[in-house]
């Protein structure tokens, strides 16, 4: 039997990994982000390396290098304990383009989409490389490389949102309070 998951959408800076972090604590749910299995790579190593050489400038990392290593990844969780089989996957960063949605329906059974909308996340482009400088990382702190991250999200992952059943998905407005979105994402999992 394929794990359950339920994908965290939405364009960067909209609080998808905050929420995903927070609905984690929950028992039952593990938060799995992409850009955090990245960021985790030794950089010393050729994949680690040539990832790097992508997310700096906020491009897409190949399809298949991506879901070989979600896959190496989960196993891994599993076989060291982090993870249990039984668990819902709170999968943050992915799918991000089409050709990865039958990669991600394959590996999981997608049972629900956190929509976390945000009206205008060129706004949020402050906020973003504030965030970066805070947590050390090396592709948010220059406004250009945010852009270009926001256009990947319109121009690529949007389109991800038409590939599932209108059913799944559910549409959040994530410009409130991270206390008012936290409580609407339990009212739509009805805790
Ligand atoms: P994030 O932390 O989700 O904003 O991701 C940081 C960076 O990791 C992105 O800008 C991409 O370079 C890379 N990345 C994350 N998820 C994916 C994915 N599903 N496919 C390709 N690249 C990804």
């Amino acid at each position: 039997m394929k794990q359950k998951a339920i994908l965290l959408f939405g364009p960067p800076g909209c609080g998808k990994g905050t929420q995903g972090k927070l609905l984690a604590e929950e028992p039952g749910y593990f938060h799995f982000s992409t850009g955090d299995m990245f960021r985790s790579l030794e950089i010393s190593t050729p994949t680690g390396a040539k990832v790097k050489g992508f997310m700096d400038k906020r491009e897409l990392v190949p399809d298949e290098v991506t879901l070989q290593l979600v896959q190496e990844t989960i196993g891994r969780y599993i076989q060291e304990g982090r993870m249990k089989s039984s668990d819902t996957i709170l999968l943050d960063g992915l799918p991000r383009n089409e050709a990865q949605v039958p990669l991600v329906n394959a590996l999981m059974d997608v049972t629900a989409i956190l929509y976390f909308d945000v009206p205008k996340p060129e706004l949020l482009v402050d906020r973003m490389t504030t965030r970066a400088q805070k947590e050390g990382r090396t592709d948010d702190k220059n406004p250009d490389v945010v852009m270009r991250g926001i256009q990947i999200y319109y121009e690529q992952t949007q389109k991800v949102l038409k590939l599932y059943p209108d059913g799944l998905v559910h549409r959040i407005d994530a410009m409130g309070s991270i206390e008012d979105v936290h409580n609407t994402v339990l009212r739509i999992l009805k805790f």
